[in-house]
């Protein structure tokens, strides 16, 4: 039996006891077998539904309604005798099973996109999505579930397949690539699961399946084969961990103010309804950064304004109509990539096209039409909820894009006028810009003009400062927003933004510990949006400055 430690990198706390479950590798590699038949075409579809069906279970059961009601509409499509007809009409052109599956799903699509009702075609994007699951199951390339609570061995963890494996199964993830501010961790340090990365040393071959484990996130450590002495010590670290929990959510609703009189305002980075939840429910002043991007990925094509309005207006009445929203502008690229849009390979894609500058592509109106669409439904949700808005754009370097993104929100409004809309389209919303590139954190004042914010990515800001890719386990060392080099950009920012008369606040993965917090208090910024899971702690690390 494999036994020792394998040492990573903490990416979320918590600690976690079970047997170890590795995601294989075949889950990430593309669809290609062929030769299927059309029988077997047909029964991956029930396959699907099933599959679809106990997603939808679980997703509500774990209180993620709304999840679970996208699962089992699907799990209903592929149980639809149109379906199947369309798969055999297919196979009657000579098609494989693999193919037939894909052909049907785009032509039931594309009747479906045909249809007057906005709603009804929004849904090709879902039947589309059947199909390519099982097609995916057809090919052997299915996301399997592992059955009971597991700790996940994996290279990486794609945000995608993560969503595909039932929270209550996921008790603690060990990846062999990553890093601490990659998308997976962010979003297992939201789910509460206890993660590592850049565990350079961990089997990922399935060698370690059914062994024993005790994952410490805070420590970066996977322990297996562990003694019945260090299962005592996890016990006893849990039931610290849970009187420091219960010792912290009594400090909640209580503002903030430091010993020299200045109040520091704790707000939440959250990616879906359930996040705005959680945010609420640790007393956080507001949600300092919606990551947009929830909406588009995971599916074959890009949300409609409708259906972006509903999403947007699930969250305001989830967070009151005092708590303000901030809602970035998609940030697609780097590490976040969206096969539907169709965006060229890039060698550098963290030094791409990518967050605001898609919406400057000259022969692109489509990806403008994409930001159009976010700021035109945000300003609809925040209308009709009369929610505080705050839009936010993603990398931005320079001034021209200041200027481009307030044109844009100008042409949005112009337009929702048209349309009579015009309690939207003069509804109050702060615009504000991400500082995620050196040279956009040194000429803050500068960018300031004509906004009423600025949001400090210190991911990403690190990344660029240190030229440390952030989801490279390599560079570990080099990815640490409080080196000297990065500060010296905190305070030009702090600095740039006094002068300029705008708002600052960081939402970087730096925010969200005690001692960021504290440095970042101590340089004026007192602004501080992070994951609701460290708002607790935060607080009252703060409280005891
Ligand atoms: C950042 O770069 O710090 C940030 C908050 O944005 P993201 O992590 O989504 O790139
Ligand atoms: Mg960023």
């Amino acid at each position: 039996v494999a036994a020792g430690v394998r040492e990573g990198v903490p990416g979320s706390p918590g600690s976690a006891v079970g047997p170890i479950w590795t995601l294989p590798a075949s889950v990430l590699a593309p669809v290609e077998r062929s030769g299927a038949t059309v029988d077997e075409a047909i029964a991956a579809l029930a396959t699907a539904a099933a599959q679809l069906t106990e997603l939808a279970a679980t997703r509500s059961a774990a209180g993620a309604g709304e999840e679970g009601e996208i699962f089992s509409m699907q799990s209903a499509m592929a149980q639809d005798p149109a379906l199947a007809t369309a798969v055999r009409e297919a196979a009657k052109g000579g098609a494989d099973g693999v193919a037939a599956l894909i052909a049907a799903g785009e032509a039931q699509a594309a009747l479906l996109a045909s249809l007057p009702d906005e709603y009804l075609a929004a849904r090709a994007a879902d039947i589309r999505d059947v199909a390519s699951r099982a097609a995916r199951i057809l090919a052997g390339t299915t996301i399997p579930l592992p059955g009971r609570p597991v700790i996940l061995v994996a290279d990486d963890l794609p945000p995608s397949v993560s969503a595909e494996i039932p929270r209550e199964h996921l008790i603690g993830i060990a990846l062999r690539a990553g890093s601490r501010t990659a998308h997976a961790v962010i979003l297992a340090r939201a789910a509460g699961i206890p993660c590592i990365v850049a565990a350079r040393d961990l089997e990922v071959d399935g060698s370690l399946d059914g062994v024993e484990a005790i994952l410490d996130g805070a420590a970066g450590t996977l322990k297996l084969a562990p003694s019945s002495g260090d299962l005592a010590s996890v016990t006893a670290a849990q039931q610290k961990g849970a009187a420091d929990s219960a010792r912290r959510a009594g400090l909640r609703g209580r503002p903030v103010v430091l010993s020299g009189g200045s109040r520091v305002h704790l707000y939440a980075n959250i990616g879906s309804a359930e996040d705005a939840a959680r945010a609420v429910a640790v007393g956080a002043d507001g949600v300092g950064l919606l990551r947009s991007e929830f909406l588009l990925l995971d599916r074959e094509a890009p949300p409609d304004e409708r259906e972006q309005t509903r999403a947007f207006t699930k969250i305001f009445e989830v967070l009151g109509s005092g708590l303000p929203l901030t809602l970035r502008l998609a940030d697609i690229g780097g590490d976040k990539e969206i096969p539907y849009l169709r965006l060229p390979h890039e060698a550098n894609p963290f030094l791409g096209v990518r967050g605001y500058r898609l919406a400057m592509i000259k022969d692109r109106p489509d990806l403008r039409a994409l930001f159009a669409s976010q700021v035109g439904a945000a300003l609809r949700a925040a209308a009709a909820t009369s929610g505080v808005l705050r839009i936010m754009a993603p990398m931005i370097s320079v001034r021209a894009e200041v200027d481009d993104l307030l044109a844009l929100v100008a042409a949005v409004r112009a337009d929702l006028t048209g349309r009579g809309e015009t309690d939207a389209a003069a509804y109050p919303a702060a615009i504000g810009i991400m500082i995620e590139v050196p040279a956009a954190a040194l000429t803050v004042a500068d960018l300031a003009t004509g906004l009423d914010f600025v949001s400090i990515g210190t991911n990403d800001l690190t990344q660029y400062a240190m030229a440390a890719d952030r989801i490279n386990p390599a560079l570990v060392a080099l990815q640490d927003a409080a080196a000297p080099g990065v500060v010296a950009l905190l305070r030009a920012v702090a600095e740039g933004a006094a002068k300029g008369g705008v708002e600052v606040g960081v939402c970087g993965e730096l925010a969200g510990t005690v001692s960021g917090a504290k440095l970042l208090t101590g340089i004026g910024i007192y602004e501080l949006s992070m994951d609701p899971a460290a708002i607790d702690e935060v607080r009252e690390g703060l409280l005891g400055a």
